[in-house]
């Protein structure tokens, strides 16, 4: 039977961003996500990373190097009774400075290579799962994919140019990514979500997530949760437009 899956990107997603850590002590762990990631793989989703490695092709660290990097992170999220299903990396990249990793790439992101990898590796059932990341890359990836999707906002990304680029939702910390698949999956308490960057000056056009109007499950999902585009809902500043994600019953919730 297919499984589902949480793809998770690494660098600014599961551990602090830095550049290019090459070492295991550099990997830290956001605080929190532990215990939303195992009541993820507790409702059965299968929990992949999927990191862009360029620093391989560039020279600045090994795939030995970054084994031990993963290990550790293995290790550390097993503390929280987290087990990684799988760790797919992308060494590539066209300018790289090792002939060995320096080309062009179907797993560098924002190609989908990793997650289809995984999905074959896993028999994970792709519209059923998620991309959590932090950039427009990882999102591209995943929509590629045919995930939903969503985005970290640490505040690199500019407005999406193109619906491949648009994530379905937009927070910005991880552990409130995984509150909001927890609750959209019902294997969490519902929440309200009222994010989108301000900078990005407009609504979403597409609601993030629609619940069917019949009430009936999609996909043999039960639409717990819904979001409706909001016109100009007041962001937590006071600023921008987000949407609200509220407990749905099958009945027109305003
Ligand atoms: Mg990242
Ligand atoms: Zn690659």
């Amino acid at each position: 039977m297919a499984s589902r899956a949480i793809f998770l990107d690494r660098d600014g997603t599961l551990v602090w961003p830095r550049e290019y850590p090459s070492t295991p002590d550099e990997l830290l762990l956001y605080e929190g996500i532990g215990a939303e990631l195992h009541a993820l793989q507790q409702h059965g989703f299968r929990l992949v990373v999927v990191t862009n490695q360029s620093g391989v092709a560039h020279g600045y660290f090994t795939v030995e190097a970054l084994a031990q990097m993963h290990h550790h992170l293995a290790r550390e999220l097993a503390g929280f009774n987290v087990h990684l299903d799988g760790i797919y990396f992308c060494p590539h990249h066209p300018e790289g400075v090792v002939p060995e990793f320096r080309r062009h790439c179907e797993c560098r992101k924002p190609q989908p290579g990793m997650l289809l990898a995984a999905a074959a590796d896993l028999a994970v059932d792709l519209s059923g799962s998620w991309m959590v990341g932090d950039i427009l890359d990882d999102i591209e990836a995943g929509k590629r994919a045919g995930c939903r999707t969503v985005l970290i906002d640490l505040g690199s990304e500019p407005a999406p140019s193109s619906s491949l680029r648009r994530p379905d939702f937009v927070v910005t910390r991880t552990v409130e990514a995984l509150r909001l698949i927890r609750a959209i999956e019902a294997c969490g308490p519902p929440i309200q979500h009222r994010y989108w960057p301000a900078r990005w000056n407009h609504a979403p056009e597409q609601k993030g997530y629609s619940a069917p109007s019949s009430g009936e499950p999609a996909s043999g999902r039960h639409p717990r949760a819904h979001a409706l585009a909001g016109s100009a809902l007041p962001g937590e500043n006071g600023v921008g437009t987000g949407f609200n994600l509220f407990e749905h019953d099958g009945e027109e919730a305003r």
